[in-house]
C-alpha cells in the first residue's frame, strides 16, 4: 500500500483526487488548514487527516512530523492547495495583490515539498505531482488561437508559471523522484465560483493519472486532460 499526501484536499479537485486514490488502495493523508473541514472530509472519504497550511511552517512540519510517526514515510505527495486572488486587472495591479497568491501558491507549495523530500526518499518510487495550471503555460498564454490567450489573470498566472519552473528545476535535482506538474483544465469549483465547465470528477483525472505512475513513469512533464502540455 502506498501512502499519499494531497494538500488542500477538504473539497474541490483535492478531495475527489483523495476519493480516487482512497478506491485504488492507497493510504490517503486528507490535509487542511481548517481542521474541522478537513476531518469532515476525511471521515467521509475513510482516509486519515493532518491540519496543514502551506503559508504555516509550524504546520508544515507538524504535518511532516506526524505522517513520519505515523506511516514512517511517504509515496506521494499531492501539491494541489492554491487560491486565485482574483482576478485584477493590469492597470490597478499592486505587490500584495501578486503577493498574497505567492505566498500561497509558490511559496506554500515550495515549503510544503522541502518539508516531505525526506519523507519521500525512503519511498522505493516517490511522486510528486504539482497542481498547476494552463493559465501558467507559456505556450497556451501566447497563442492567439488558445482561449487561455485572452485571460487577464496577472498573479494567478504567474504563480502557476513558477510552479512549472519548480518542477522542471526538482526533478534535475532529484532524479530518482518522479516530479510532474498537471492542469485539470477549467473545473466547476469554489475557485472559480464553480464556473468551470468541467466537473472534479473530469479534472482531477490527470492529477490521479500523474499520482498513479509507476517506476517506469515520466519526469519533468506538465500533463493536462489530454494529454502533454507546453510550458
Ligand atoms: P478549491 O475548491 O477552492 O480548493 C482549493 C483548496 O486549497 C481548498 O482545500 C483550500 O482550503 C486549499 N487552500 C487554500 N489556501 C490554503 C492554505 N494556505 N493552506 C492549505 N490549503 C489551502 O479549488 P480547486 O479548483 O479544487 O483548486 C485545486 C488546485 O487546482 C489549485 O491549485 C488550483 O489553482 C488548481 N486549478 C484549478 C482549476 C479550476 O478550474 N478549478 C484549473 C487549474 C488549476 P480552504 O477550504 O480552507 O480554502
Amino acid at each position: 500500500m502506498t501512502i499519499a499526501l494531497i494538500t488542500g484536499s477538504n473539497k474541490g479537485l483535492g478531495k475527489e483526487t483523495a476519493r480516487r486514490l482512497i478506491a485504488e488502495g492507497h493510504l490517503v493523508y486528507v490535509s487542511a488548514r481548517d481542521a474541522d473541514a478537513g476531518r469532515a472530509a476525511s471521515d467521509e472519504l475513510g482516509a486519515r487527516f493532518v491540519q496543514l497550511d502551506v503559508t504555516d511552517d509550524a504546520s508544515v512540519s507538524a504535518a511532516a512530523d506526524t505522517i513520519r510517526r505515523e506511516a514512517g514515510g511517504l509515496d506521494v505527495l499531492v501539491n494541489n492547495a492554491g487560491i486565485s486572488g482574483g482576478f485584477v486587472p493590469a492597470e490597478s495591479l499592486r505587490g500584495e495583490h501578486v503577493d498574497r497568491v505567492l505566498q500561497t501558491n509558490v511559496v506554500g507549495l515550495v515549503r510544503v515539498t522541502q518539508a516531505f523530500l525526506p519523507l519521500l526518499s525512503v519511498s522505493e518510487n516517490p511522486v510528486i505531482v504539482n497542481v498547476a495550471s494552463g493559465l501558467g503555460s507559456f505556450g497556451l498564454i501566447t497563442d492567439p488561437d488558445n482561449p487561455h490567450y485572452s485571460y487577464p489573470s496577472i498573479s494567478y498566472s504567474l504563480s502557476k508559471a513558477a510552479v512549472t519552473m519548480y518542477t522542471v528545476q526538482l526533478s534535475k535535482a532529484f532524479p530518482n523522484v518522479k516530479i510532474n506538474a498537471v492542469d485539470p483544465g477549467y473545473t466547476a469549483t469554489d475557485l472559480n465560483g464553480f464556473r468551470g465547465d468541467q466537473t472534479v470528477e473530469q479534472g482531477a483525472e490527470p492529477i490521479v493519472r500523474m499520482a498513479l505512475i509507476g517506476a517506469d513513469g515520466p519526469t519533468r512533464t506538465f500533463q493536462g486532460t489530454a494529454g502533454e502540455l507546453p510550458w
